[in-house]
């Protein structure tokens, strides 16, 4: 009995008293809010990652630690060193997201433990995540019969999408290396990873040409496709990007939607950096077709602000995402049957997942309480800031750029008086980076390094991308002055 009362109070410090969850409250908040008002200052890549290190000398142990000391060693070996993705400054890669709201909706989800994967459990987070699935598939202009699914990212949206295809378009494995894919060099890894783990990775995955706007080019696609038939291939699959990571081309998607009907193959779009700019005028003309996908992959937490964590996966016909993924054998047959409502079907019947995060608060709370209009006018200002840095740069001399942004990508490199353009780009993405002050990245475009700065994050405006124009200015001088 004694042993059992001490094992009590020893577990009871899993529950904080209302003053004990005020004061831990107090030091997160305090922490937060400090974070938040110094972010216009703080450097938004930090290269000397030693002090991270301390993580690893403070192993965690039976005794505690108070939570300050614990907020110490997160300012000092964590949000001090490496890239800070939310800075408006981070111009590279695909910035990253954090919008507060989010993170409330991240902190309700917890306290409430919701458990989001099963209708019968719990009827009202199915139904938060279910609703945020219908407003993604509305705003792309998907039909009532789509369903999807809000993952951990676009990685496992993608694989969710390909599993589904596969599953869809019968493909036999006995048969493996008849089945034709086709995509282009541009597409994101993610999606070979999951040929891979979805067991095809020995089938036929056709890189199909690009433009000189690293767009695929439907005609190669079309001539790709007569002549595996020709050959007795069995083409059934087509990966097209809305976005691709590296220059934020998108594929001429109503032309590639009209081969993949015109030849019965299923139609993926990539969508994971530029899908969700559907909700802006600016990128209505350059994502015409998205809506006839057959699958579709959207990134919240790239291009709804989202801090990490979430990703989307929408198909058209809900019954072929549900035939792959609802865990019982026996549903298979009777989906609209054993379903009480179908515009409720739970999370875990649509993915591979069955207990998961309430993901769907985090997305449901600020469409909810800002409404959809801060996004919208915040991805069309994101679009008209890359259009904006492209006419700039271009008028600065010895800047070229690549092609007119589709969306927030822009991709451009300067050459030097005399020497490499190649080295000199590397060196000038170098010296900028370890500035600290702005991020952008490099990338390779018909074998040259170009410069490339993305425009995703919330936090950036037109003051940050002058600054970006004006850091490029300068670091050039400096670098030609030194006899680069
Ligand atoms: C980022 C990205 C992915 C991968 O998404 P994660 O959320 O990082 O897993 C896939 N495709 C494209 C086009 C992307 O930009």
């Amino acid at each position: 009995m004694c042993d059992i009362n001490r094992l009590e109070n020893q577990a009871r410090l899993l529950e904080p008293n209302e003053t004990e969850r005020s004061q831990l409250i107090d030091c997160v908040v305090s922490y937060a809010n400090d974070y938040l008002n110094n972010i216009k200052n703080t450097p938004v890549y930090n290269h000397n990652n030693s002090k991270s290190s301390s993580i690893q000398d403070l192993p965690i142990r039976d005794e505690a630690i108070n939570i300050n000391d614990a907020i110490s060693l997160l300012r000092d070996c964590v949000d001090s060193v490496g890239i800070n993705p939310t800075s408006g400054r981070f111009l590279g890669y695909i910035p990253g997201g954090g919008i507060f709201h989010s993170a409330l909706g991240d902190y309700l989800a917890a306290v409430t433990n919701r458990y989001a994967g099963v209708f019968f459990a719990s009827p009202g987070a199915v139904r938060i995540e279910n609703s945020v699935i219908r407003w993604i598939a509305n705003s792309i202009g998907f039909p009532e019969q789509s369903a999807g699914n809000l993952t951990s990212g676009g990685s496992i949206a993608n694989l969710t999408a390909i599993v589904c295809a596969r599953d869809a378009c019968r493909f036999s494995i006995r048969e493996l290396h008849r089945y034709a894919a086709y995509t282009t060099e541009q597409v994101h890894h993610s999606i070979n990873k999951a040929f891979h783990v979805a067991g095809i990775g020995q089938s036929v995955l056709r890189k199909i040409p690009v433009d000189s706007c690293c767009r695929m080019d439907s005609h190669a696609l079309s001539r790709q496709i007569a002549s595996d038939k020709k050959a007795g291939l069995i083409p059934w699959l087509v990966v097209a990007s809305a976005g691709t990571t590296n220059s934020g081309a998108v594929d001429p998607l109503n032309d590639i939607a009209d081969i993949a009907s015109a030849n019965g193959l299923w139609f993926h779009v990539d969508g994971a950096y530029g899908g969700l700019f559907k909700l802006c005028p600016e990128a209505q003309s350059v994502l015409k077709g998205i809506e006839r996908a057959d699958s579709l992959v959207v990134d919240p937490h790239k291009t709804l602000f989202l801090p990490y964590g979430t990703g989307a996966v929408i198909v058209r016909d809900r019954e072929h995402l549900f035939r792959s993924f609802s865990a019982s054998a026996d549903y298979m047959e009777s989906i609209l049957d054993d379903v009480d409502d179908i515009n409720e079907l739970s999370p875990a019947d649509l993915s591979p997942e069955l207990t998961r995060h309430f993901r769907g608060l985090r997305i449901w709370l600020p469409l909810k309480v800002l409404g959809t209009q801060p996004f919208r006018s915040a991805l069309s200002e994101k679009i008209r800031l890359a259009r904006y840095f492209y006419e700039k740069i271009l008028k600065i001399e010895g800047f070229e750029t690549g092609p007119y942004p589709d969306l927030s990508i822009v991709t451009f490199r300067y050459i030097p008086k005399s020497g490499s353009a190649d080295k000199f780009n590397k060196r000038l993405v170098s010296s900028i980076q370890k500035n600290g002050r702005i991020f952008i990245s490099s990338t390779r475009i018909n074998a040259n390094v170009v410069l490339r700065l993305a425009i995703l994050c919330f936090r950036t405006h037109i003051a940050e991308v002058d600054e970006a124009l004006e850091i490029l200015t300068k670091t050039v001088k400096k670098l030609e002055a030194s006899g680069n």
